[in-house]
């Protein structure tokens, strides 16, 4: 169990264990990878395993005394999440503010190969997690409490993962974030003074310009104007949309291609670096702020400094143009070797 107790005086919040916390982590244990298969009894019975079976694909779930073989991605509660729905801690208010961390946190398993990476996996077992991730996007939204979905990769154990098995997160929170809900507010004033949607317009700029690094029939990534990493890019589909879940099969293909040919790109240029990467979508509530949805990846190449922690002011001493051209010509040649051109 997790509280959100929120700052002396501004509106930051932060989840910190609850007093009745039982640490209940089970992660490697005796070797054994509680993501493998033939290891499912050592995590929550799944919510959802999909199984490839004669070209269709079959949405399962395992139930009281038996469990989904041969899925080929698999979600299931976490067994250390960072919200719940079944809190016991309860609202304070004075002298300081806290409330419990209410939510749903669950574990996409990306792939039953415990040495496959994100980066070398087939486009077509990209194309089965992005279909499970759609399908538990939609489910959750449909959920009580449930204001935000928050979709996120931690690759490597120095940027947050707990196993080296490919693995998704999926978090739900009862309030927007203070990143989504920047976005959503730059976007709407933008939208207000300009007329056209910010994102939109970025595209058209960040289009064959220096700073592209790949484009696919309907995404296009380039490393942004103001990079906070050396190395970050940015995925945005083309046409204007505000959520993943309303993407399309074929979308969703296409996006497949671009995960697989970036991050393989990315893994070989930067030899394997660890990284994050995050889902911004536009929070679903009737009436709320739009963004044009997108994906983030920060590679972890350097260490955060007094300056960024404790002013908030970024130093990035890789010129974003020049991170576009090493990733770009590395990302070109994983996009031909993966459609067969040579
Ligand atoms: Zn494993
Ligand atoms: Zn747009
Ligand atoms: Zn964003």
């Amino acid at each position: 169990m997790k509280d959100l107790r929120k700052d002396y005086v501004l509106d930051r919040f932060v989840v910190v264990p609850a007093a009745s916390n039982r640490v209940e982590s089970r992660d490697i244990v005796d070797g054994k990878c509680p993501y493998c298969p033939g290891n499912e009894s050592m995590t929550s019975p799944s919510v959802l395993s999909l199984v490839a079976q004669d070209g269709m694909l079959q949405r399962l779930s395992d139930s009281e005394d038996s469990v989904v073989d041969g899925w080929s991605v698999r979600v299931f509660e976490s067994n250390d999440p960072v919200v719940s729905t079944t809190s016991s801690s309860s609202y304070s208010d004075k002298p300081l503010y806290s409330e419990p961390a209410f939510g749903y946190h669950q574990i996409v398993v990306s792939t039953p190969d415990h040495k496959q990476g994100f980066q070398n996996m087939t486009v077509e077992q990209w194309s089965n997690v992005l279909v499970v991730v759609q399908d538990r996007v939609r489910w959750l939204y449909t959920q009580k409490g449930v204001t935000y979905v928050a979709i996120y990769i931690n690759s490597g154990i120095s940027a947050g993962a707990k196993t080296p098995h490919s693995h998704m997160n999926i978090v739900t929170f009862s309030a927007i974030p203070p990143i989504i809900e920047l976005e959503a507010e730059g976007a709407h004033r933008h939208m207000n003074e300009n007329g056209n949607c910010p994102a939109c317009s970025m595209i058209s700029v960040e289009s064959s310009g220096p700073r592209q690094v790949l484009a696919t029939d309907n995404f296009l990534s380039f490393c942004p104007w103001a990079s906070t990493y050396p190395y970050e890019f940015w995925i945005y589909p083309k046409r204007h949309v505000t959520s993943f879940s309303k993407i399309t099969q074929k979308e969703i293909s296409d996006l497949a291609l671009m995960l697989r040919a970036t991050l393989g790109g990315m893994s070989k240029a930067l030899d394997g670096a660890p990284f994050n990467l995050v889902f911004h979508l536009s929070p679903e509530k009737k009436n709320s702020r739009q963004i044009h949805w997108h994906i983030e990846v920060y590679p972890l190449t350097g260490n955060i400094s007094g300056l960024e922690r404790g002013f908030g002011v970024s130093v990035n001493n890789t010129r974003p143009e020049k991170s576009a051209e090493v990733l770009g010509s590395a990302c070109r040649k994983e996009l031909a070797s993966l459609v067969g051109i040579t």
